[in-house]
């Protein structure tokens, strides 16, 4: 049988595929891709000729076992998406679920990702984060995810795109006030920068300048501080007073 590969591809920086990547987009015999003509440029840089198959959230169930049937002939076949890793806010999910289920070999090919690349350079702390992938695109349903995060400890990602950062960092300004926020915006590619500071700050700043809201970003928010302890005394004076109050 034929392997599965998972392949990462760059998110701006076309020198980020590694080595590996455009050797096994170079032998595969079909490479499944989110955008086929998006892919194909990719493929026309490397000088790779190989058929594409299209697959996204709308089809992907359906080529299940167009895949499985490539694999059982004994031929390899690729999956990328348009940008970063395969499955991380992309399609291939259901694919590599039924294909594992099947016992098809699935090959890891790792490479860039949007939200380690932002939390390796973002100076937040990343023991523990939360990837919180997209926000829902309606006002209530982001503000009700959003607090339903506003206790947790870890650092929070989420992915945004330029048409709603403006409209998500008002929702996280009502929700977490001052909290600390560091955008990574456009990594790897000519214009990549970060910025860091409240939200209000950050949508001042955009207003400021309306090229900051261009591009892809990956928002990160600092987890909530650690709840505060009860001092020993205050606890010994909440014990004698509960012991006062029984008597
Ligand atoms: N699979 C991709 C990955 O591994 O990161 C993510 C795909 S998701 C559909 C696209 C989102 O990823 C963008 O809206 C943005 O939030 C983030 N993203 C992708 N490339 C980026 C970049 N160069 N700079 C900042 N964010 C990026």
């Amino acid at each position: 049988y034929g392997a599965l590969y998972v392949v990462a591809t760059p998110i701006g920086n076309l020198d980020d595929l590694s080595p590996r990547a455009a050797q096994v987009l170079g032998t595969v015999t079909l490479v499944a891709a989110e955008d086929t003509r998006h892919s194909a440029r990719l493929l026309r840089h490397l000088g790779v000729v190989c058929p594409l198959l299209s697959l996204h959230e709308h089809n992907e169930a359906s080529r299940v076992e167009r895949i499985a049937e490539h694999l059982r002939s004994g031929r390899d076949v690729a999956l990328v998406s348009d940008a970063g890793t395969p499955l991380i806010s992309d399609p291939g999910f259901v694919l590599v679920r039924e294909l594992r289920r099947a016992g098809h070999r699935i090959v890891p090919v790792p490479g860039p990702c949007a939200l380690v690349t932002a939390l390796s350079a973002a100076g937040l702390p990343t023991d523990r984060f939360l990837f919180n992938g997209f926000l829902p695109a309606k006002r209530g349903a982001r503000r009700a995810r959003l607090e339903a995060l506003v206790e947790r400890d870890e650092t929070l990602v989420f992915y945004e795109s330029p048409h709603r950062i403006r409209d998500t960092l008002e929702d996280i300004a009502t929700v977490f006030g001052s909290r600390h926020l560091v955008l990574g915006r456009e990594l790897t590619k000519a214009f990549e920068t970060f910025l860091e500071g409240d939200a209000d700050h950050l949508l001042a700043t955009m207003n400021d300048d309306p090229d900051q809201a261009r591009g892809e970003f990956v928002v990160m928010v600092a987890g909530a501080p650690p709840a505060k302890e009860e001092s020993s005394s205050e606890i010994e004076a909440s014990t004698l007073l509960s012991a006062l109050l029984a008597e």
